[in-house]
């Protein structure tokens, strides 16, 4: 059984050519994960996700995710992707949906910053998630902020504040 979530990332797929996960067993993890893909698809970008809501909220960032404070980058969201797909790297054959080479640029686990503590999934929806990651590159206080009627862009920032 798919989650309806997925639907646009098996629509946008032929397993039988892609090595990308097709299993969506919902494994549950104790602290959300996040993470960072370098995709060297027809245009290098780096795919930034997040677990919210029993998927991978994804983002395509066209530059280097920010890794100090008051830096700025276009997020580009993109479907869903299943929790699965954290572990995955190898190569999109040629011709498939992001065809080229996946690499794990960084992983690990990331807390809400909503010190309102509303669920993650009212901030994804309302446009504004502040999070605090814990990877190997990508640690501290970040935000992604859903610009207004500009569609699918979104900007991820590091903030300078840390957490309480
Ligand atoms: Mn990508």
């Amino acid at each position: 059984m798919i989650s309806s979530k997925l639907t646009e990332y098996c629509r946008r797929r032929n397993f039988k050519k892609t090595p990308e996960p097709r299993k969506f067993q919902s494994r549950k993890n104790d602290r959300p994960i996040f993470v960072v893909q370098k995709h060297w698809a027809t245009n290098l970008h780096y795919d930034f996700r997040l677990e919210i809501g029993g998927v991978l909220k994804s983002w395509a960032v066209p530059k280097t995710p920010p890794r100090r404070a008051g830096i700025r980058r276009l997020a580009l969201e993109t479907e869903d992707h299943p929790l699965a797909y954290a572990d995955f790297q190898g190569k999109i054959p040629a011709g498939n949906y992001g065809a080229g080479r996946v690499e794990i640029w960084d992983r690990g686990f990331f807390e809400n910053l909503d010190f309102k503590k509303k669920s993650l999934l009212d901030d994804y929806q309302k446009g504004k998630i502040e999070f605090f990651l814990e990877g190997k590159k990508l640690k501290g206080g970040y935000a992604l902020i859903k610009m207004k009627g500009r569609g699918n862009h979104w900007l991820l920032l590091k903030l300078k504040k840390q957490k309480n």
